[in-house]
Order: structure tokens, then sequence, then C-alpha cells
């Protein structure tokens, strides 16, 4: 299921196709995926220029020159192909995620920008992805986003605002991380690697941490997010022309999927338990 990290590399690989260029043709081939495509979807579209692609969490967000901002979400197997036809830069055929079966392919965008023409498909097997078309003045206010915490790797986030989000909560530091409002962008991988990278249970309760924990805490998590992207971003780079895969794949877990494996810091068996029904991997012996 793709984390921010994997989320913000889909972005770079999109970028340099769709921001700057216009949209000329749109195509779903059914009306829902997660949740119903917007009303007008393909005609509020076509036409429209991409301004920018940002991302908030574990969302893209393609601004338009309508005022209208394209909110994408990839669920949990969605991912983009694109086809350049003819550009100098990156020729042929190549995908954002591993080989997608066609059957899967549910909505198609056509544009043209400083790459030339594209063709970019969004394939999802398991439809829990999805999109939305909301106002860009009022998107912070938009229900995909208004109850969402801040982002990790923002400058603004701190220490201490993760200590305040956490403070009183009774839940475990795992099932506290992975609510959205407490930080956005987080999932269950990042967030077992972040708690072994603080050296943090992630069985402890989530409201009683010191300062200085929540000061490694933040750290962790930045650390971890951000060693992520590199690793996307170098695979992004080899990756033109090949079939590939990009994200989770070439990125090497501390203790993620590592059951019985040695802690990298302490080297006792990394454990797998469950939590809300969720497989949670740690280090029995140095997090407390
Ligand atoms: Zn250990």
């Amino acid at each position: 299921m793709p984390e921010l990290p994997e989320v913000e590399t889909v972005r770079r690989g999109l970028a340099p196709f769709l921001v700057g260029a216009r949209v000329d043709r749109v195509e779903a081939r059914r009306p829902d995926l997660r949740f119903p495509l917007p009303a007008g979807f393909a005609e509020r579209l076509t036409g429209a220029r991409i301004d920018a692609l940002g991302r908030r969490g574990k969302y893209l967000m393609a601004a338009l020159s309508t005022g209208e901002t394209l909110i994408m979400h990839l669920g949990m197997s969605g991912r983009f192909t694109v086809a350049a036809a003819g550009t100098a830069r990156r020729p042929g055929d190549f995908h954002f995620a591993g080989a997608a079966d066609p059957a899967h392919d549910h909505v198609t965008m056509e544009v043209t920008g400083d790459l030339g023409k594209a063709r970019i498909v969004y394939n999802d097997p398991r439809r829990f992805g999805f999109m939305d078309l909301a106002p860009t003045e009022a998107l912070e206010r938009s229900t995909h986003f208004s109850g969402m915490g801040p982002e990790p790797l923002d400058e603004a986030f701190s220490a201490a605002m993760l200590k305040a989000a956490l403070n009183g909560r009774r839940a475990p530091m795992k099932a506290a991380l992975l609510d959205q409002a407490v930080v956005a962008g987080l999932g269950n991988i990042y967030v077992c690697e972040a708690l072994w990278r603080a050296g943090v249970s992630p069985r402890r309760p989530a409201g009683r941490l010191s300062a200085a924990t929540a000061a490694r805490l933040h750290a962790a998590i930045r650390a971890v997010l951000l060693e992520a992207i590199e690793a996307g971003g170098s695979s992004l780079r080899d990756f033109a022309g090949s079939d590939g895969a990009l994200g989770y794949f070439q990125h090497r877990f501390s203790v993620y999927d590592r059951e019985g494996a040695p802690c990298p810091r302490c080297g006792a068996p990394v454990r797998r338990f469950v939590q809300s029904g969720r497989s949670t991997f740690a280090c029995g012996k140095c997090q407390k």
C-alpha cells in the first residue's frame, strides 16, 4: 500500500509530463473507483492546463487552470503508467509500479506538455483508490484534508507538535501514528520503521512520551521518510525505458516484513505481532 514516500516518488515521476501540460482528452472506463467519480469528470478536466502537481499526505493534487484541483489517491493498489511517444528525454513506455493488467485501466488522460504528448493511465486492480475535483481555494477545507494533521517533512512540523498531538491518547504508539490527524502520510510500513529507529515500542501508550522521546521519534519519522524518498528517486532515475518496479521494492527495511531476521541494532530477532488487525514488526529487546 503506497505511503507518503511512494506517493511522493509517483509525484516526481509524473510531474515532468503533467506540469504545464494541457489536458487533451480524458476517458473514464467506469463511473466509480472506491467512490463515484465526480459529475462531469472528463468534461471538467478536458482543455484545462495543469499548473502544479503537489502532494498532501498520501494524496496527489493537480491544480488546474479552471480553478479546480484534481485530487488523486492510490488506495492499496493504484498505479500510473505513462506512455510518452517520441519524447527526447524518456522514449518508450514505462510504468510507475510494475507491470499493469490493462483490464484494470480505469482512467486515461492524454496531455500535451513540454515533453510532447503523453498518455497517462490510472490502473487499480483492487479499486481502493479514488479521484475527486474540488475548488482549489477551498482545498484545505475539503472532506479529504480538513481533519488532516501536519506534513511530517514541512519545516513547521516540530517535536513539540508531535508531543502535543499525542498527549492524553491512550492508544498504543502504533495506532496513534497511523491516525492521519496526528501526522499525515504514515502507514503500516513507515510507522514500524520510525518506531524502530526511535527505539520506541509500538505497544507503549502514545500519550505519555517524554520530550526527549518525542524529539527522537520526530527525527526518526523524518529520517525514514526522507531515506525512502531518496531510494524512490534512485529507482526513478534508473527506470526510464526499463520494466522495473518503483518504491518499496528497491528499498530495504530495518524491521518491516523481516520477522525472525536479526535486528540491525542489537541482533535480537525481529518479532511480528498483530495490532488492530494489522502486522506490526518490532525488536522486542531495543524498543522500549
Ligand atoms: Zn534490537
